[in-house]
């Protein structure tokens, strides 16, 4: 009776909730630290908390199904029309409704390995398959994913920069790639880390040059808004328009509606969180030197470090109240995914990261 394809589905696993964590070990919950989920260790935009507060009033209102305000506030940003934007419960929505779209069983989808999880759950789901290109130097290898099309390809993900590596591709040879690709294939460029980065492309003229083309980006990362769960695809009208036929009438929350709105605006917050970031950054590289670990250069908000025996560290580090991301499901056994903290973070991290090294 169950369609198969749900039920050799994967199960996904986020990172657990901090009260989750503190309950089966017996810690306060206040002890605890999460470094699992590239959330913004500064949290929301004032702004957008503000706006978020505001608007829990109308709670006996359906939201605004079409995110007007919001889509063409959006496309002021990206200098587009608001009918190339479509908002989603976060990014994976979107990643969800081009697989509504755009996938039927046979049908083939290439993307890099490891990448976000969720293009390849989303592909199986849809009965289609996963073409898993592996990563040179942990960085997608743009020509064999092109080499790995064929005329079953639909959809070709690439995460700029990618989870759970923090790696990026060259923002013009990237360009230069989506502009080759043949017309029967849809490139889904993934930008949830993009405002962390010092520069990403411009892709304002691509759709009238006929490009195949989604961006994808996030209010869940350096705005903040994780909980919310908004998300947005910038597409070519036509694509953008079918995006918008398999979404559910009301996807959008109306509290994160308003949020997101009054995040766009909130320059400072983003300023002071890349600071953050990249101080974090130089924290943490230094600490992983001293202790002598290997890490994944990253351009996010988070960073890939060597531990020999990832799950067994996670454990450790878990039970001194820090909570990292073991990464096998990733296909790397040896590795943590650990999210920049805050200054007292890091140091947390780092004291607990060397204590699970000795033991
Ligand atoms: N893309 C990438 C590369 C991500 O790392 C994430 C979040 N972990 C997402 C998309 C999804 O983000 P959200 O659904 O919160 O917008």
């Amino acid at each position: 009776l169950v369609n198969p394809s749900v039920l050799t589905q994967p199960v996904y696993e986020p990172g657990r909730p901090i009260e989750d964590v503190a309950r089966e070990l017996g810690l306060d919950p206040a002890g605890i630290i999460k470094l699992a989920s590239n959330e913004n260790p500064l949290g929301t935009s004032p702004r957008a908390l503000a706006a978020m507060q505001r608007a829990l009033g109308q709670s006996n209102m359906y939201p605004d199904g079409g995110c007007i305000a919001l889509r063409e506030r959006l496309a002021q940003r990206h200098k587009v029309e608001a009918g190339q934007i479509v908002v989603g419960n976060g990014s994976n929505e979107l990643i969800e409704l081009l697989g509504h779209v755009f996938l039927r069983p046979g049908d083939e989808v290439v993307m890099g390995t490891p990448a976000f999880i969720v293009y390849k759950l989303v592909t199986l789901l849809f009965g289609a398959t996963p073409v898993e290109v592996p990563l040179t130097n942990h960085v997608h290898d743009l020509a064999a994913m092109s080499a790995a099309i064929t005329e079953r390809t639909k959809l070709v993900f690439l995460p700029c920069p990618n989870n759970p590596t923090g790696t990026n591709n060259d923002g013009a040879e990237v360009k230069a790639w989506v502009a080759t690709m043949p017309p029967h294939v849809v490139v889904v460029v993934d930008e949830a880390y993009a405002e962390y980065l010092e520069e990403s492309p411009d892709w304002t003229g691509e759709w009238s040059a006929g490009r195949k083309l989604v961006i994808l980006r996030t209010f869940s990362k350096i705005f903040g808004m994780a909980a919310q769960r908004v998300g947005y695809a910038c597409a070519g009208t036509e694509l953008a328009g079918l995006l918008q036929r398999v979404r559910q009438p009301f996807n959008v929350n109306a509290i994160g509606q308003a949020g997101a709105l009054a995040a766009v605006d909130d320059e400072d917050w983003v300023t002071a969180c890349q600071r953050a970031n990249r101080a974090g950054f130089r924290q943490v590289e230094d600490g992983l030197k001293r202790l002598g670990v290997v890490y994944v250069p990253s351009v996010g908000n988070f960073l890939l470090a060597n531990v020999r025996d990832g799950r067994a560290v996670f454990d450790r580090m878990q039970r001194a109240g820090v909570v990292v991301r073991p990464v096998g499901v990733y296909g790397l056994p040896e590795w943590v995914r650990i999210t920049i903290g805050t200054a007292e973070q890091n140091d947390r991290m780092l004291a607990a990261l060397e204590a699970s090294l000795a033991t």
